[in-house]
C-alpha cells in the first residue's frame, strides 16, 4: 500500500443575491475571506483564494490570524499578476501593527511589496469612510470582540429631487437651482453590511446594518450549551441571530465563520427552530455548498425562462410592427 494523496481542498462558497455575488470561504479559527466582486471588495483575508486577487480593496475586521493571515500574500500576488496596488482598509487602532507586519515582509524578502493602507477611525461619532467605487462608500464602525474589531457597511450615495419639487418642469428646476435653491437631497442606501467576529450589541441594529440589503455575519456557536463559550470568545450564538432577524430588513443574511466541528444540517435546523421557517428562509450559509448549488441552479433556470419569454415577446412585437 502506498499513502493516499491529501484530501482535495473544498470549493469556495458562492451565493448570488441580485445584483451581488457573495463568494469565498469562512471557517471559524481557520480562515475567512468574503468577496463581493461587484463592489471590488473582500472582507477579511484569512486566506486568499485566487478570485480574491481581482478585488482592489481588502477590508479587515480585526487582527486575528484567521482574518489577516493572507493580507501580505494578497498584496504581493496582486502586484505579481500585474493587478496593481492592493488597498488594505482597517481599523485605525490596528493600522500600526498591519504596517509593522508589511515591514517584516520587506526584511524577509529583501524587496518591497507595494500596498496602500487606508486606516479608518471607526470611533462612534467619527466612523470614517472610504470611496470604493463611484458613489459607493465603505464605512467602518466599532464592534466588540477579544481584539479591536470593526464592522463595515457599504452605502450607495444617490441624489434625489426633494419631494416639494417633484413634477416641476425641467426649466423651472433649472431656474430654482440657478437661484441657489437646494432642489436635491443626498440619500445613502445601505447595500451590504459585514460583521466580522463580534458579540451582539447596538452595532447590530444601527440603521446602515438594519436596513442593508445583504448582511454578512459570523455565527460561531449553535449548540444551546455553548452560549457561555460564545460570550467568552466574544462571538455570536445562533440565538442572537434568531433575535436579530426579527428587527432587520435585509433581503438576505449570509452566515459565515461556522466552525468545522459544527454539522451544517444541524445549524440550519437550529436556526429554523429558533427563528421560525419564514425568517430563516432569508438566511444562507456561505459554506453550505449543496443547498447553495441547488438554489443557484434554480436561479439560472428562472433567468433562462425569463430570457426566453423576452425573446418571444420581442419576436412577436417585431412581427406585429
Ligand atoms: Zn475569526
Ligand atoms: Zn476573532
Amino acid at each position: 500500500m502506498i499513502p493516499k494523496p491529501p484530501p482535495r481542498e473544498g470549493s469556495l462558497g458562492f451565493l448570488y443575491i441580485h445584483p451581488f455575488r457573495v463568494q469565498g470561504l469562512s471557517i471559524a479559527g481557520e480562515a475567512t475571506c468574503v468577496q463581493i466582486p461587484e463592489l471590488d471588495v473582500c472582507f477579511d483575508m484569512g486566506s486568499c483564494p485566487r478570485p480574491a486577487l481581482a478585488c482592489r480593496f481588502a477590508a479587515v475586521s480585526h487582527g486575528h490570524m484567521d482574518h489577516v493571515g493572507s493580507l501580505a500574500y494578497w498584496c504581493s500576488q496582486r502586484r505579481f499578476q500585474g493587478m496593481g496596488t492592493g488597498k488594505i482598509v482597517c481599523d485605525a487602532r490596528i493600522a500600526p501593527a498591519v504596517r509593522a507586519m508589511m515591514e517584516g515582509f520587506i526584511q524577509l524578502e529583501r524587496q518591497e511589496t507595494a500596498y496602500e493602507l487606508v486606516a479608518l477611525d471607526a470611533s462612534p461619532g467619527v466612523e470614517q469612510c472610504v470611496e470604493i467605487k463611484n458613489n459607493m462608500i465603505l464605512r467602518a464602525f466599532h464592534t466588540e470582540h477579544t481584539a479591536p474589531s470593526v464592522g463595515y457597511s457599504v452605502l450607495e450615495k444617490r441624489t434625489k429631487l426633494r419631494e416639494e419639487f417633484a413634477g416641476l418642469p425641467q426649466e423651472k428646476l433649472r431656474e430654482l437651482k440657478a437661484r441657489g435653491t437646494e432642489i436635491t437631497r443626498q440619500l445613502e442606501i445601505p447595500l451590504v453590511a459585514y460583521l466580522g467576529d463580534t458579540l451582539p450589541g447596538p452595532h447590530l441594529i444601527r440603521e446602515d446594518v438594519r436596513r442593508a440589503q445583504i448582511i454578512v455575519t459570523e455565527c460561531t456557536f449553535f449548540e444551546p450549551e455553548h452560549r457561555a463559550r460564545a460570550r467568552v470568545g466574544m462571538h455570536l450564538h445562533v440565538e442572537d441571530i434568531a433575535e436579530w432577524l426579527r428587527v432587520v430588513e435585509c433581503e438576505a443574511m449570509v452566515i459565515t465563520h461556522v466552525s468545522r466541528r459544527t454539522n451544517l444540517a444541524y445549524a440550519v435546523k437550529r436556526l429554523s427552530e429558533l427563528a421560525g421557517p419564514e425568517l430563516a428562509s432569508r438566511v444562507h450559509f456561505l459554506m453550505d455548498h449543496r443547498t447553495n448549488k441547488t438554489r443557484y441552479e434554480r436561479q439560472a433556470e428562472l433567468a433562462q425562462a425569463r430570457e426566453a419569454e423576452h425573446a418571444r415577446q420581442d419576436a412577436k412585437s417585431d412581427l406585429d410592427g
